[in-house]
């Protein structure tokens, strides 16, 4: 019976063997393959883009795009409580999901944080005590 056997390049990101057109020159030394080389791409551009947003504001340089709320909470200082209060507070709905091993999740993107935090800095003229 045995299994077919594995066809094509192996690539490290995807887990996946693929047809040798799905890499590019480089993509082969990296073992990536087009398909993660592009999701790479449009990550790094997503995280610049969220590092200069949070520039504007002040925040230190985020080190991911989409946050948990664990990680929004840890970003912003302030106990994953204090999060969901502001954040139900504020309406600010989640901008994505990830399945993580409790089922599904809620994830944060820099916007919804920069709401957050715009609301709890303490320069803001009404303190809560
Ligand atoms: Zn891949």
């Amino acid at each position: 019976m045995g299994k077919k056997k594995q066809q094509g390049y192996y690539c490290r990101i995807c887990g996946s063997y693929r047809a040798n057109e799905k890499f590019s020159g480089k993509g082969h030394q990296q073992h990536i393959c087009k398909d993660c080389q592009r999701e790479q791409q449009e990550h790094k551009r997503a995280l610049k883009k969220a590092r200069q947003r949070a520039a504007e504001v002040g925040l230190r340089l985020p080190k991911r795009v989409d946050f948990t709320r664990l990680q929004a909470a840890s970003y912003l200082q302030i106990t994953p409580s204090q999060f969901d209060y502001q954040r139900k507070k504020l309406g600010v709905e989640h901008t994505g999901t990830y399945e993580g091993q409790n089922g599904t999740g809620y994830l944060y993107d820099i916007e919804a944080i920069i709401t957050i935090f715009e609301a709890i800095r303490p320069d803001k003229d009404e303190k809560e005590v």
